[in-house]
């Protein structure tokens, strides 16, 4: 496990994929994203060596349903009998995720056919708590809801530590921001509005950032953010 800032670390034992969080606060911890279904066992593992005592784990908040995100919801949900939290709109998607609609219609074969591998499988979760935009959570995070890569898609804001934790509502791929544009995005030009939404209404209020994919911000992230979003939006004009 990488320490990001205090209070704040990746759980690095599941490779560099896709990342997930744990985040401490005066109940416990609250784990952020859980990788794929292939993940949960490296995630309990970490946690074991650390010495942070599954039950410690009071809340999973899910930033979107994908796959590498909630894959190994699941089997955390059970081992550390955690309270699930999500965005009202993506709880579809937990319960049922072969709902899931993604951007380029010929990946959803391959996708589904993934789906029935045990790595990547993924076991329909009800989630306990949902969550709107501009919330504020026991953890000290505000609900930023950044629509586009998947509808009901949250990052979450921490302003006392200054720390933004992004998803995958923009990603840092060699040394740059962008926005996430893969395959899996379901509405493009929602997912730059989010970007938008981001730098515009917040981007005063942090200074680390880390994403779903790519390595963190430690400084200067809102400023970066906001280039990325004056750089999409100027090229538009
Ligand atoms: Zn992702």
């Amino acid at each position: 496990m990488k320490q990001v800032i205090p209070g704040l670390w990746e759980i690095d034992e599941i490779g560099q994929d896709v990342h997930c969080y744990l985040w401490e606060w005066e109940q416990g911890y609250t784990l952020i994203d859980t990788g794929f279904a292939k993940d949960a066992r490296s995630i309990i593992d970490a946690l074991i060596r650390n010495k942070m005592a599954l039950h410690a784990v009071r809340r999973i908040i899910l930033t979107h349903a994908d796959p590498d995100h909630s894959g190994g919801l699941a089997q955390l949900k059970r081992a550390t009998q955690a309270e699930v939290v999500c965005h009202a709109v993506e709880k579809e998607y937990l319960e049922y995720p072969l709902r899931r609609q993604i951007s380029s219609w010929y990946m959803r074969l391959p996708l589904l056919a993934a789906s029935m591998l045990p790595d990547y499988h993924l076991r329909a979760v009800v989630p306990d708590l949902l969550v709107v935009d501009g919330q504020e959570l026991p953890e000290g995070f505000v609900v930023v809801h950044t629509p586009g890569h998947s509808p009901g898609h949250i990052s979450l804001l921490h302003r006392g530590k200054r720390v933004l934790i992004a998803g995958d509502a923009l990603s840092n791929r060699n040394g740059k921001l962008h926005v996430n544009k893969s395959k899996f995005t379901s509405d493009l030009p929602n997912a730059q509005r989010s970007i938008w939404k981001l730098a515009k209404r917040y981007g005063d209020d942090f200074e680390t950032v880390v994403f779903g994919h790519g390595p963190p911000l430690l400084s200067n992230g809102g400023k970066r953010v906001k280039g990325l979003a004056s750089e999409m939006f100027s090229s538009e004009v």
